[in-house]
């Protein structure tokens, strides 16, 4: 589960999160959707532990978070730009947290071999990030997260590098995925399709604050705002 309660973050003058709000029961695949600067990556930094909340109190998995570093929130996190190690392998890619967390040789080569096979990538092992498509490249950033086994997955519009026709069947997969191994997910996009296809909860934010928390349905029934509908493209 995850809850926010007042979460605040500004830079400088620039006043990123305000007062936000939000809980999720575990095994929900939330999206946080909203245009260009809303505060989409900084609530999930924050959440990550990756930015300090100026105000506000944090829950992961019914845990108070606040003070804790990244690696002990129980999340892993895919980032927009995958962030793969040009000169590893996929297979050190994939296991690289586990060794900085100095998991094991033998669990993590179970763990890699697991995510390797949930993914399609056994054949793929050895190569380098350079030697991959978009696509696989995206896999190996998801058998990276998968490996961790987080109860909580934090992505960051992971599908934007990606063409129309991988991005729909990524979408799947991702979705397939979540529900597999029941994780909590909190997924970024401004892509408002991508968020009512995936999600069973949506949060759409607007300059740092959440205009609207529903379900995909009720947010293209009742709209709230002017702004909400619009973003969504329905009428008011
Ligand atoms: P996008 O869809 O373009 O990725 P976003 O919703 O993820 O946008 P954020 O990256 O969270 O938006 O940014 C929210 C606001 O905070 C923006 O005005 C941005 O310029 C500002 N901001 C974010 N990170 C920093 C930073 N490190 N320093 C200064 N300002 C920042
Ligand atoms: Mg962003």
């Amino acid at each position: 589960a995850i809850r926010l309660d007042g979460v605040a973050k500004s830079f400088g003058s620039t006043r990123a999160l305000a007062d936000v709000t939000l809980s999720a029961p575990a095994g929900t695949f939330l999206v946080l959707l909203g245009p260009s600067g809303c505060g989409k990556s900084t609530l999930l930094r924050v959440m990550a532990g990756l930015e300090a909340p100026a105000a506000g109190r944090l829950f992961l998995g019914g845990r108070d978070v606040a003070g804790l570093p990244p690696a002990a929130r129980g999340i892993a996190m895919v980032f927009q730009s995958y962030a793969l190690f040009p000169h590893l392998s996929v297979a050190e890619n994939i296991v690289f947290g586990l060794r900085a967390r100095g998991t094991a040789r033998g669990e993590r080569e179970a763990r890699l071999a697991r995510a390797a096979d949930m993914l399609g990538l056994g054949a793929l092992l050895a190569r380098r990030p350079s030697q991959l498509s978009g696509g696989q490249q995206q896999r190996v950033a998801l058998a990276r997260a998968v490996v961790a086994e987080a109860p909580i997955c934090l992505m960051d519009e992971p599908l934007s590098n990606l063409d129309a026709k991988l991005r729909a069947e990524m979408r799947r997969e991702i979705r397939a995925l979540q529900q597999r191994l029941g994780l909590t997910m909190v997924y970024v996009t401004h892509d408002q399709a991508e968020a009512m296809s995936m999600a069973d909860q949506v949060v759409l934010m607007r300059e740092g604050r959440i205009e609207q928390d529903a379900t995909p349905a009720e947010l293209y029934a009742r709209p709230a705002t002017v702004f909400a509908a619009s973003f969504i493209g329905t009428p008011p």
